[in-house]
């Protein structure tokens, strides 16, 4: 058995491995291709399809086609089809299935051990929901991997010798459907995630978008009194599909003409590089905007230089990218292979994880991962990151009454992390109180209740007779991992209670479960 590394995507999911000389290497799925696309199409209650054919199939039933289901991990949305509702985790695990299944027959080893990547930003839910995909689809997760550290470790970016001294890497990461920069800081074997930034619905699928549009106005332009072709759901994702690939074409082309055709009537469109770029220039600048944001913000944390500038997702390809980073940074990014440099440092990642197990002893001898004979010294690395969210605490405010939130916690806040406040009863003779542990849920953080939600909350005893604004002390700790614990006490009495959140994802039964659904299912 092989040891893997996921790249499992909004858009687009990747798998690779550590071939026999030590290598990352990419399996392609059966259909030839380096990525699948995230897309899965319940055909029937036991047939599932993933990937390219799921996609095509929106056309034609497209209330069975889920797309995008990475931006719900963490909560709990189930959806239903055929009579059965599905969680996140389970249709992710769908992906994965069919990932590992391909790489099976073309790269001829079973997968069971795996590391999957997930954004830096993900909380400790869609870190949870990402591991119990994994679980679902029967593989074992040896840990996830934040993907610009992933993309750090396959660039390579990481290696060479400590007296180097310092370094800092920035990752610019354009995919499908969402942004992400992050730098990241390397000392000797030591790897921080110094801050991370983005937008969640800004990727290639609003070039795509732009495009569509344009080649509407011109069909529309040709043919006046012929209906729009979008409000055909058939035309609209033929569109759509045409939109995609001229963007791809025309990251090594100068020119490509797409044939737009609806009710019969066919109009010839010829985009070029120049036409793309007009019409999506703004959703380039917006990524600058943030880039510049995230480059601000390192500078404050004392990082000012990079030693590189890394590309990752499949829009960097778009030689616009690139030269909007150079133009606006003076960056000399590096773009070698960015979609897929995810899944093959998930794969590098993995097999540092799967020595230390073997190393440590952490499982029984008949149950160890395979690592390949590479003829390589192990020194893992030591990761390090942030907070990737707020946490707080909902008080209330005494006059008004009004609920908030008041973090300890902040995103960006180098972890491990214990932070000690103390809080106030709000009456007299009080004799509990209730503290609920908040995590932010928004972009930025608020203390509107609304944008936060609560991950964990539990009572505490005060003795009787005491008066108002009795002290109680709360203690937050974030362990590198990102696991929170919460110890409130109150001093006197030394009564204490001690939370841990608990996800709001599914149980280890409910995963069982899962998985055995799973395993009836037929996939293609
Ligand atoms: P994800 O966002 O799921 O991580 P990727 O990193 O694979 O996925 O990025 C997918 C996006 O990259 C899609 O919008 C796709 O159209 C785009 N893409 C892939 N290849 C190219 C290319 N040659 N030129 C421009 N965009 C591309
Ligand atoms: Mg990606």
């Amino acid at each position: 058995m092989a040891v893997y590394g996921i790249d499992l995507g909004t858009t687009y999911s990747c798998v690779a491995r550590i071939d026999d000389v030590g290598r990352p290497t990419v399996l392609r799925n059966m259909e030839g291709a380096d990525t699948t696309p995230s897309v899965v199409y319940f055909e029937s209650a036991d047939s599932v399809v993933v990937g390219q054919s799921a996609k095509d199939a929106t056309v034609l039933d497209p209330v069975h086609v889920v797309q995008l289901i990475k931006r719900d991990m963490g909560d709990v949305v189930p959806r239903e089809f055929h009579g059965r509702a599905y969680t996140p985790e389970e249709i992710s695990a769908r992906i994965l299935r069919k990932l590992v299944e391909d790489a099976k027959a073309t790269g001829g080893k079973e997968a069971r051990d795996v590391v999957i990547s997930v954004p830096a930003y993900f909380g400790l839910a869609e870190r949870d929901a990402t591991r119990k995909a994994g679980e679902i689809a029967g593989l074992r997760v040896l840990d996830v991997v934040a993907e610009p550290v992933a993309a750090a470790l396959d660039y390579g970016a990481l290696d060479g010798d400590e007296e180097r001294g310092d370094r800092a890497i920035l990752v610019y990461d354009l995919g499908g459907g969402t942004f992400d920069t992050t730098v990241l800081t390397l000392r000797g074997r030591e790897l921080t995630v110094l801050c991370t930034d983005g937008a969640k619905e800004l990727g290639g699928s609003d070039f795509d978008d732009r495009i569509v549009v344009h080649l509407v106005e011109r069909f529309r332009e040709r043919f006046p009194d012929v209906d729009d072709p979008l409000s055909d759901p058939q035309s609209e994702t033929q569109l759509r599909k045409d939109a995609e690939e001229a963007k791809k074409a025309l990251s090594f082309r100068e020119r490509y003409t797409v044939r737009v055709m609806h009710q019969g009537r066919v109009e010839a469109v010829e985009l070029t590089r120049e036409k793309v770029r007009e019409l999506t220039g703004d959703l380039l600048d917006r990524t600058v905007d943030i880039t510049r944001r995230t480059v601000e913000l390192a500078a404050e944390h004392g990082v000012s230089h990079f030693d590189e500038v890394l590309l990752v997702g499949g829009a960097t390809k778009m030689p616009a990218v690139a030269e909007a980073l150079r133009t606006q940074f003076g960056f000399e990014p590096k773009l070698h292979n960015p979609d897929l440099a995810v899944a093959r440092g998930a794969a590098i990642y993995a097999l540092d994880r799967a020595a230390y197990i073997v190393s440590s002893g952490e499982l029984p001898a008949d149950q160890l991962p395979v690592v390949p004979e590479t003829g390589l010294t192990h020194r893992p690395y030591q990761i390090s990151t942030v907070a990737s969210r707020g946490y707080g605490i909902q008080l209330v405010e005494r006059d008004t009454d009004r609920r908030y939130v008041f973090h300890l916690v902040h995103a960006n806040d180098p972890l491990p992390v214990s932070v000690t406040d103390e809080f106030y009863t709000t009456h007299a003779g009080q004799r509990s109180v209730r503290i609920r542990v908040m995590e932010q849920a928004g972009v930025e953080e608020s203390e509107e209740l609304a944008h936060n939600a609560c991950v964990a909350e539990g009572h505490l005893a005060i003795p009787p007779g005491k008066p108002e604004n009795w002290p109680i002390q709360c203690v937050y700790t974030l362990d590198s991992s990102g696991l929170l614990g919460v110890v409130a006490v109150e001093k006197e009495s030394g009564e204490k209670l001690e939370l841990t959140v608990q996800i709001g994802g599914m149980t280890p039964d409910a995963v069982a479960t899962a998985r055995d659904a799973l395993s009836r299912q037929r996939f293609s």
